[in-house]
């Protein structure tokens, strides 16, 4: 059995097979991930329903159930903040009636925070395997299953992309981030949403070479303004958890 959770606590209930995305979240039938770690910079497409990862066993994967209802309530949202931009992007301009959205931009970190470990061991070697713990280590394993707040300026980064090239696209787009061999950041693009993880705090994201093209991206953005014909449609909050 494979579980990159086994150093939190013993393992329990056999393979659990989830789906590397918790696929309810997403509409779209597939994700594009690029990076090393799938071998090439081009993007690669993976089906979201027939793909199962097999990187934690039931216990783990169970523990985080809430987890993905939280991530599922916040995608469901930024869907909804991006269907309203389309919306009112063809209809004729006006003083919009401003709609809001709060997420929980703590639980969304550590959902990202888990999904990239999956991405990464679903893309892993046997080497890897052999000792997961050297790869998720206890900070890490803390941060995803009790949230203990990763140490600045690992975490959260976002941005919105700005109206004009807004894509119409139905994907969901991952990227591994790499640096010395080292996985150290992972990019999700969803919609008009790009969110980069951040994962060391050895170096500043704005000194990797992917993460300069997204010289507006912020660490625990705390609103998305969605203007629309130059006026402010609408809001998406994120509310963070005090460090400790
Ligand atoms: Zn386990």
């Amino acid at each position: 059995m494979k579980c990159w959770a086994s150093e939190y606590g013993p393992c329990a209930d056999g393979q659990s097979g989830e789906h590397l995305v918790s696929a309810a979240l997403f509409t779209e039938p597939a994700v594009y991930v690029s990076g090393s770690l799938w071998g090439g910079s081009a993007p690669r497409r993976i089906g979201l329903s027939s793909l199962r990862s097999n990187t934690l066993c039931r216990h783990h994967n169970s523990l985080l159930s809430p987890l993905d209802q939280e991530a599922g309530r916040a995608f469901r949202a930024l869907q909804d903040a991006f269907s309203l931009t389309a919306s009112r992007r063809r209809a004729r301009p006006r003083s919009w009636t401003v709609a809001r959205w709060t997420l929980d931009g703590s639980q969304l970190e550590r959902w990202f925070l888990k999904t990239a470990v999956n991405f990464s061991a679903a893309a892993a070697s046997p080497a890897w395997w052999a000792d997961p713990v050297d790869r998720v280590t206890a900070p890490l394993l803390n941060t995803i299953f009790i949230g203990t707040p990763l140490p600045y300026p690992a975490g959260l980064w976002a941005h919105l992309v700005p109206e004009a090239t807004m894509s119409d696209e139905d994907s969901v787009e991952f990227e591994a981030l790499m640096a010395d061999g080292r996985h150290v950041g992972a990019l999700f693009v969803f919609k008009d949403y790009r969110f980069l993880l951040w994962l060391t705090t050895q170096a500043h994201p704005a000194e990797h070479p992917a993460a300069k093209q997204l010289s507006t991206l912020q660490y625990h953005t705390t609103t998305f303004n969605h203007v629309v014909a130059s006026r402010l449609s609408h809001v998406v909050r994120l509310t963070w958890s005090p460090a400790a």
